[in-house]
């Protein structure tokens, strides 16, 4: 049987490009390789949000290629959308396939690992053309597109599958069961693309403009995971709070308007037979399984979501998931600033199964540099919008990602953004030096700041950002947080050892699988709480590190007592 390994780079949106690209391996029969150097399909899924990115792309394939020279190395993602030709010029590289044609990946590329299949490999046309513009007109490779002669030239070594970005609306979305040993916490993207045209920023051009899943597919993903015993799911995209606006939001989304249980009193025909059960009215058959555990009482509408001619709002998703599944903690990823509307601060803020955490892109405290990116806000909305989530959900985690160094930048402006930092109720921060990206406005400006300049306030706003978290992370010692257990277990500070917990078997990446826990996972380990110095990692609601004296079985919601805070991380014992 043949084997893949797929490597990701970049953010969440690629991780879970990455699981439905293994998914695709999956279903052709292949198996994931333990590691890259043993797989016969290396598949590097790219990011190019900074030439750094680019640069350990193209690093790691060199690796690849040095120690695996057999393999078959197909490149993905946005680095491949961007520059396919670049990449295809690289040593070792089989095919370059761009975020265009990513839905059909495997199928591109497998025909060159199976023997069987290699002689209509050879002519990309007769194999993949017909069946990709079945999708769609402009679905087509960009060998077809391009003058006569410019690809697959003896530079370009590699086969390139690229076409017009704008030109699809596909949504790949499969979970992403995190790093290897925690894997408690899934991101489900729900949105890809981004309509607004920030001027530093590539992903539009190279993932397309902005694309919901459609609610009743995030009900019955939810539901698959809460079936899998999950009790965390963290919603993403690449700009998550537009989740909706390309979708009518009347019949369908009023289909889902009642909870299930009020569906099942209206069909009385319809029963819940073991798994799942078909609700009439559905566009496409849903499972839910949750017909016990769903609030009995119906639940208010959303404003105006009867109407057929109202698009889908973000408020929306969040709500359809607290009524129609019975997910535990619903985890929020970056919504932009202006999309913090007050409903979604009041459902974030009301519910105890929504974390408190907002992640809010704040990139500068500057109007004018505001300006200059072409961003929709001014940093008064800004500084308003945070004071309000802040008075709304007093202890949640508040975090921002910020640039440093956007050209022309200059020193009062950072100060502005530096004194913005301080001020504000951050508890995290992701710092970016500004990269330029070929082809975006902000490469072409002029007053491009130099490096060492935009290395020092990076650095700056991280020491005060460390100071802040830091400062959070006090203002907890002797109160009670809630926190969900990882599959991580530290055996004791002396042996600084780390071991995964092995109970649960990792899921598939095209489905989740039923987790079986012991009921008293001490007992079961031979250990007790208070003889062992192990620790067991958690993740606290409001997104704090928490080490948790003893073992706990992975996976569960709990209370602790905060003890200290040691090494980036609150102490605490199970309450
Ligand atoms: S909102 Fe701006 S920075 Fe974010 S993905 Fe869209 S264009 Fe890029």
């Amino acid at each position: 049987m043949g084997t893949f390994y797929v490597e990701n780079f970049g953010c969440r949106a690629t991780q879970a490009d990455g699981a439905a690209i293994e998914c695709q391996f999956h279903k052709r029969g292949l198996e994931r390789a333990a590691a890259p150097e043993q797989a016969n399909v290396v598949v590097f899924n790219t990011c190019t949000v900074t030439a750094a990115a680019d640069q350990d792309a193209r690093a790691a394939i060199r690796r690849i290629h040095r120690k695996n020279p057999g393999c078959q190395i197909v490149v993905t993602g946005c680095y491949a959308q961007r520059a396919p030709e670049e990449i295809a010029a690289l040593p070792g590289v089989s095919q370059v396939i761009g975020n265009s044609h990513k839905p059909r990946l495997a199928e591109i590329a497998l025909p060159l690992s199976e023997p069987r299949a290699a002689k209509a490999a050879l002519d990309f046309a007769t194999f993949a053309a017909p069946a990709l513009a079945a999708e769609g007109k402009n679905f087509l490779p960009l060998s077809s597109l391009m003058p006569e002669g410019r690809v697959l030239t003896s530079d370009a070594r590699g086969q390139v599958f690229v076409s017009d970005i704008f030109a699809h609306t596909i949504l790949l979305a499969a979970p992403v069961f995190d790093a290897a040993n925690e894997r408690t916490r899934p991101n489900l993207k729900v949105q890809d693309g981004c309509d607004n045209r920030c001027s530093f920023c590539v992903i539009p051009y190279v993932r397309g403009n902005s694309r919901s899943l459609p609610l009743d597919q995030v009900l019955r993903e939810v539901n698959a995971l809460v079936d899998g015993g999950y009790r965390e799911v963290v919603i993403s995209g690449i700009n998550l709070g537009r989740w909706g606006r390309d979708l009518p939001c009347g019949a369908e989304a009023s289909a889902c308007a009642e909870p299930v249980s009020a569906r099942l009193k209206s069909y009385p025909d319809t029963q819940l037979r073991g798994e799942s059960c078909v609700l009439p009215g559905f566009v496409s058959g849903h499972g839910f399984s949750h017909a016990g555990k769903v609030a009995a009482s119906k639940p208010a509408l959303p404003a105006g979501i009867t109407d057929a001619s109202r698009r889908c709002r973000f408020e929306d998703l969040v709500r359809s998931i607290l009524d129609y599944t019975a997910l535990e903690k619903l985890r929020i990823s970056s919504v932009e600033p202006m999309d913090w509307s007050d409903e979604l601060i009041r459902l974030v803020a009301d519910s105890p199964r929504v974390a408190k955490h907002a992640h809010v892109p704040m990139q500068s405290g500057s109007d004018r540099v505001l300006r200059l990116m072409h961003r929709k806000y001014r940093p008064w909305h800004y500084r308003e919008k945070i004071e309000e989530i802040r008075a709304a959900m007093p202890t949640a985690a508040i975090g921002a990602d910020v640039m440093a160094g956007f050209p022309g930048e200059t020193d009062p402006d950072f100060e502005e953004t530096r004194r913005m930092v301080e001020e504000l109720p951050f508890t995290y921060l992701h710092v970016f030096t500004y990269s330029a990206r070929p082809g975006t406005p902000a490469a072409a400006m002029r007053n491009q700041v130099p490096v060492h300049i935009a290395r020092e306030r990076n650095r700056i706003l991280r020491d005060l950002a460390a100071e802040k978290k830091v400062a959070f992370m006090q203002s907890f010692i002797g109160n009670p947080l809630e926190a969900i257990t990882l599959n991580v277990v530290h055996s004791g500070p002396a042996a600084a050892a780390t071991e995964a917990i092995t109970i649960n078997t990792p899921p598939s990446p095209c489905h989740s699988e039923r987790r079986e826990e012991p009921t008293d996972f001490a007992e079961q380990q031979g250990v007790s709480q208070g003889r062992d110095s192990a620790f067991t990692e958690a993740l606290t609601d409001n997104y704090l590190k928490l080490r948790l004296k003893g073992r706990h079985a992975p996976n569960r919601w709990l209370t602790a007592q905060v003890e200290q805070v040691e090494g980036g991380a609150l102490v605490g014992v199970v309450s």
